[in-house]
């Protein structure tokens, strides 16, 4: 039976970038070697690492105007301390958001002051803080796109003098915005770009180099610059695949065309989340994400029927995390409409039975 994966992450990617990528670690460009068996200095996994780092920029409508992409290692986790061991001399701003970004004011507290510029802690996370005044003389400003636990998501960025940097693991690729805005962008590739082991970073040159510290090469930026993204051995296989999704949303008309059917999913599935009085949406309305959608039953005791349900339907991945409860739909860039309507069908039989 087909299974529709709303998983959160690792998750869902294009069936073609599965297929394309198994044959590799079979027979990589028919030169009889697996992908993940030849050398990352080979002249064929020299070119995939340049075209994936090309696609990124390309895709973001950022060549040619200062940046760079990088395909790290570490996850996203270790961007956090990375970014603040690049940039921060004295103190940095956070905006709060959730678990990543708090995850990210811990590590960065290991390398100088950090300025909480506004929280939703108060009532976990559901929503994105607004009204706040960003301080002067930051060294950078770091916010979480998309809080992919909450299914919140930012639709107004804030406006600083300082470099924005921006944790856009679980939205990177999936909606049009001026990327040119922010002078830093990391994201995990296991959410919407390729299997785990990869992170892609987008960074401007010009921001790099600036704190009196040492950095260590495996964590600077400008080593890793310098040395292509090949400073040591890369993800290959994560890589591989990152840059075989690039090349599908290419395809497609790139984030522009998937922006698009992303909203018509989040549509599809919002308007059931508040239409049917089974359910209650957990996000703010305004701050809603078009990748994570969270929401309850209103009636805890109907929970086994609906989760029978869903997996008579082939539903995988909807558990929500576990410091919010309930559901979460994760409809990333290759989840499919049709995924979205059987489980918007599950949701209205729910209503037709309660
Ligand atoms: C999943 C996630 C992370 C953590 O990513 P790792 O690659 O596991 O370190 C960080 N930030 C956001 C927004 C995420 O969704």
């Amino acid at each position: 039976m087909k299974k529709h994966n709303f998983s959160a992450g690792p998750c869902i990617l294009p069936k073609e970038v599965i297929i394309k990528a198994s044959e590799a670690v079979m027979d990589f460009n028919g030169s009889g070697l697996s992908l993940i068996e030849i050398s990352h200095r080979s002249k064929d996994f020299v070119a995939v690492m340049e075209n994936a780092r090309s696609l990124a920029l390309e895709l973001l409508d950022l060549k040619d105007k200062g940046y760079q992409a990088l395909f790290l290692q570490g996850g996203a986790s270790l961007e956090f301390l990375r970014v603040a061991n690049n940039l921060m001399e004295t103190k940095a701003g956070y905006l709060n958001t959730g678990t990543w970004s708090d995850k990210a004011i811990k590590e960065a507290k290991l390398y100088g002051e950090v300025v909480e510029v506004g929280s939703s802690k108060d009532e976990n996370y559901k929503y994105i803080p607004k009204g706040y005044a960003v301080p002067k003389g930051l060294d950078y400003l770091h916010i979480t796109s998309n809080n992919t636990i909450y299914g919140t998501q930012f639709k107004k960025f804030p406006v600083t003098d300082a470099p924005l940097v921006c944790d856009m693991s679980s939205d990177i690729f999936s909606r049009q915005l001026d990327f040119s805005k922010f002078d830093l962008i990391y994201a995990g590739a296991q959410k919407n770009m390729g299997p785990a082991g990869a992170t892609l970073v987008v960074v401007k040159e010009e921001i790099l180099g600036k704190v009196s510290r040492t950095i260590p090469s495996m964590l600077d930026y400008q080593v890793h610059i310098s040395k292509d993204s090949m400073f040591n051995t890369p993800s290959v296989f994560a890589v591989y695949t990152s840059m075989l999704t690039l090349e599908w949303l290419k395809k497609l008309g790139g984030i522009a065309a998937i922006e698009e059917i992303n909203e018509k999913k989040a549509r599809l599935l919002y308007s059931e989340i508040d239409l049917n009085p089974v359910f209650k949406g957990y996000a703010n309305t305004e701050d809603r994400s078009i990748m994570n959608a969270t929401f309850n039953l209103t009636d805890e005791s109907l929970k086994s029927t609906f989760e029978t349900l869903l997996k008579e339907a082939g539903i995988n991945g909807l558990n929500g995390h576990r410091s919010v409860g309930g559901y979460r739909a994760s409809m990333y860039n290759a989840l499919s409409l049709e995924s979205v309507g059987v489980l918007v069908d599950v949701m209205s039989e729910m209503e037709r039975k309660g």
